[in-house]
């Protein structure tokens, strides 16, 4: 047999994964500042959660499921994204009764059948946030509050926001807008791409975003869908703007930006950073008020975003993070053991060689794993109850008594 990894799926490890978790670290503090707590659902689900909320119509539940039978025959899925888990999640444990408002955050694997390139996987990471029961735009206002707040902290340069409005299900507003849009695109059908034929029935507004150059000329002039929402909708729009304006939050306000799931209704957004390339967004999100009655729930409000970790992890610098560890050289296994084990006690990451290897051979795995302190334990040393420093910055050697370690420690790493 010859073993293989399945495709569009990796093994997260060494650089790579020290990255997922610097980033990971980041967001678990952030989101904490912002009142957010940790949920973890799990990987699969029955497929008419994301049938039911993603929306038929949509890439994700058309043509990206992992979709497979039970040995029941039921359906189920491996999540392809996990806002509609969240509101399984709040709607079944009837968090609403209970509360006011929720606020939960998430990160975990994805799962889509798409085709495989650099920053598009089939199994990838996503980091999520989900704000229920707050219908003002200040609950908007926090999702990019917290999104400027990461991006500078991972130093990811100048982040941009995308928003738009794409109002709400009332008569007048977005169902008023589809119905103009399609008048407008049945005019000019024939020039439109095939998938924009079909999208014209199914999901108008998907049109907006085609990035076919014929699509995109014809919706040029197509009625823009943030000047035709509601009253309602349009007053929360400009609140929003001129929140986002007293923060000194930097967007651009894009008519075409609708965004792929059939769930969103109002603030839609994406964000952006300087050292993406034009086109790709690092995540996005949007408000989702209508969600919670497509599973026959109460109303509840609710805004939320997604981003792509694998991609945030592509932006972030390259270079090996320097390593605050402490390397023990010796040749007297019981010593070196003792002295390993009482550097780990006091909270340094701590490695030694157990082939106990010749001391020169040490040495230079010392340096190769960037150890910042080596402690070298001869027969002198032992002898006399001492340690050798060797401080890897600056090559300063001292020789100390083993008591005295802590303290020496201490001095070079601050902890
Ligand atoms: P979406 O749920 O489609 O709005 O995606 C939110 C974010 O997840 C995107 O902006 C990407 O950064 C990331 N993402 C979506 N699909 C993939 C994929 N197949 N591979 C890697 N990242 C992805």
């Amino acid at each position: 047999m010859k073993l293989k990894i399945v495709k569009g799926t990796r093994d997260l490890y060494g650089a790579d994964i020290k990255k997922f978790q610097f980033i990971e670290d980041k967001c678990r503090k952030i989101f904490n500042l912002y009142g957010y707590s940790e949920i973890r659902t799990p990987v699969l689900e029955n497929t008419e959660l994301f049938a039911r909320g993603v929306g038929e119509d949509t890439d994700i539940v058309g043509k990206e499921m992992y979709s497979l039978q039970d040995r029941r025959g039921r359906s189920l899925t491996l999540r392809p994204e996990g806002t509609a888990s969240v509101v399984r999640h709040v709607i079944t444990n009837t968090l609403m009764n209970q509360n006011k408002s929720v606020k939960y955050f998430y990160i975990g694997p994805m799962f889509r059948y798409e085709q495989p390139q650099k920053g598009r996987y089939r199994q990838f990471y996503q980091i999520g946030v989900e704000y229920f029961g707050v219908p003002t735009p200040d609950a908007d206002l926090e999702m990019m509050l917290m999104l400027q707040q990461l991006f500078n902290e991972i130093n990811l340069k100048s982040v941009s926001f995308q928003i738009n409005t794409i109002g709400c299900q009332n008569e007048n507003c977005r169902p008023q807008f589809k119905k103009n849009l399609v008048t407008y695109l049945k005019e000019r059908s024939n020039t439109l791409c095939t998938d924009c034929q079909r999208r014209m029935e199914n999901n108008p507004l998907r049109v907006l975003d085609c990035k076919n150059p014929t699509c995109k000329e014809i919706t040029k002039s197509a009625p823009k869908i943030h000047e035709e929402v509601c009253e309602d909708c349009k007053t929360d729009f400009s609140e929003l703007k001129s929140l986002l304006d007293a923060h000194e939050v930097i967007y651009d306000v894009n008519e075409k930006l609708v965004r792929g799931l059939d769930y969103y209704s109002k603030t839609v957004f994406e964000v952006y950073s300087e050292n993406l390339g034009a086109q790709s967004a690092a995540g996005g999100g949007g408000r989702y008020d209508g969600l919670f009655e497509i599973y026959g729930a109460p109303t509840v409000p609710a805004v939320g975003f997604a981003l792509g970790l694998d991609r945030l992890v592509l932006l972030m610098d390259e270079g090996t993070p320097t390593e605050n560890n402490v390397f023990v050289v010796g040749k007297d296994r019981k010593a070196v053991c003792k002295l390993v084990d009482e550097c780990r006690q006091a909270g340094y990451s701590t490695i030694y060689d157990p082939f106990l290897s010749s001391m020169k051979s040490q040495f230079r795995q010392a340096n190769k794993t960037n150890s910042r302190v080596v402690l070298v334990l001869g027969e002198d040393e032992i002898a006399n109850g001492n340690v050798s420093v060797k401080d890897m910055k600056n090559s300063e050697q001292n020789i100390i008594p083993v008591q005295s370690l802590k303290t020496s420690l201490f001095e070079v790493f601050g902890f």
